[in-house]
């Protein structure tokens, strides 16, 4: 096992890694409330983990519920909130319970949101199952749902008490969304660790084969590359954007072609592509660099093209993203492998001409 912790002003908590820690009952004992335990989780991932966790939650002489959801970002919804907090009040839980989310990101968005509101706060465990639950939703602090009018309109910043991530769930996570969560590990090596970059391109086959050891290198190099960025920028003044790197021709991609078409780390992966093509237009990094990136998505199993669509779409899915300032659309270029920065001022004909490369 591997463990590193976040450290957020007065607040900070555990991340351990490792197989077999669903079962690792003094993983779970310090960060639960003394009251009892309900455990949330959705109906793919319940039937594969959740008797497990229950058992090992009633090892400590807790008290357990479950309550599942169904699987999918359509329970992403403020009636999902409902649901949960009447289950827990029926079963007359106090502001001295825990909530356990059991899932990937949905349901720890969910789950986080439903402990932050509950009884103004109680305590919240997480127990990521996807790559992108891990290295992505168990740091930050984002919780939250969507609204009809907007995805993660709802929220709250709220920590967990700790982040216990069983690499042996990964086991089960189809191929797909596998692949899609490694874009996100990827950009964290783009972003502040060249170092961790030149690890994946050499050690690409052990990751996609999931051997543990290098699952858990990924996880802990993500984790504490997402924690630097976050610790120094809580409440996402600035320099936080720089984790979005990618992201707004991802969204763009992801809105244009019709939510669904990808997954959101496919998306990403293709941004991320197309931010460094845009940085390469500029001068901000080599043609060696922008190849090894692509190379590097590509070993990686994910797409590279855009699907091709009339560019003005993409221009207008990128103006709406919810990450434009002041009508000027910010991107996060790189200056080099391992260097992100932010800046608003990029002409629109090399933003065409890079669309117009990638699809
Ligand atoms: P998800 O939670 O929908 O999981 C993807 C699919 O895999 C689901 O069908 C799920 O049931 C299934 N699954 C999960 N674990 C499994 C396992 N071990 N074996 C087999 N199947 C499994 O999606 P996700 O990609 O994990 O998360 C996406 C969500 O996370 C989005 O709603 C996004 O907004 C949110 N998110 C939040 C943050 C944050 O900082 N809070 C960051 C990134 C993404
Ligand atoms: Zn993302």
């Amino acid at each position: 096992m591997q463990s590193l912790r976040v450290d957020l002003g007065s607040r900070s908590y555990p991340i351990h890694i490792g197989p077999g820690l669903i079962g690792d009952k003094d993983r779970f004992a310090p960060a639960l409330a003394p009251g009892p335990v309900a455990i949330i989780s959705d109906s793919n991932v319940a039937p594969l983990y959740l008797e497990a966790l229950d058992k090992t939650l009633r090892s400590l002489g807790k008290t357990v519920l479950n309550i599942i959801l169904p699987a999918g970002e359509g329970s992403k919804t403020l009636a999902s909130i409902q649901e949960i907090t009447g289950q827990l009040l029926s079963a007359g839980f106090g502001r001295d319970c825990s909530l356990c989310a059991l899932g990937g990101g949905v349901i720890g968005d969910i789950a986080g949101f439903a402990a932050a509101a509950y009884q103004r706060g109680v305590a919240y465990l997480q127990v990521p199952t996807t790559l992108l639950a891990m290295v992505d939703s168990s740091v930050g602090g984002k919780t939250g749902v969507n609204h009809p009018l907007g995805k993660n309109m709802i929220g709250a910043f709220y920590q967990p008490r700790a982040v216990i991530a069983d690499t042996d769930t990964l086991d089960t996570l189809p191929e797909r969304e596998f692949r899609s969560g490694l874009s996100e590990v990827i950009k964290y090596g783009l972003i502040s660790d060249q170092g961790f970059f030149s690890w994946l391109e050499d050690h690409m086959d052990a990751v996609m084969a999931r051997d543990t050891a290098a699952l858990m290198h990924i996880i802990e190099r993500s984790c504490a590359d997402k924690a630097e960025v976050v610790t120094r920028d809580e409440q996402e003044g600035g320099l936080r954007a720089i984790l979005n790197l990618g992201h707004t021709f991802g969204h763009a991609i992801e809105a244009a072609s019709g939510y669904g078409t990808f997954l959101h780390g496919e998306a990403v992966a293709i941004g991320i592509i197309m931010a460094a093509d845009l940085s390469r237009r500029l001068d901000l990094i080599r043609e060696s660099e922008q190849d090894r990136i692509y190379a590097l998505m590509e070993g990686a199993g994910l797409p590279t093209l855009a699907p091709r669509l009339p560019v003005t779409e993409y221009l207008r899915f990128m103006q709406v993203d919810k990450k434009a300032q002041g009508g000027q659309v910010r991107f996060i270029l790189l200056r080099g492998i391992g260097e992100a920065v932010i800046t608003g001022d990029v002409p629109p004909a090399a933003v065409i001409q890079t669309l117009n490369a990638f699809m």
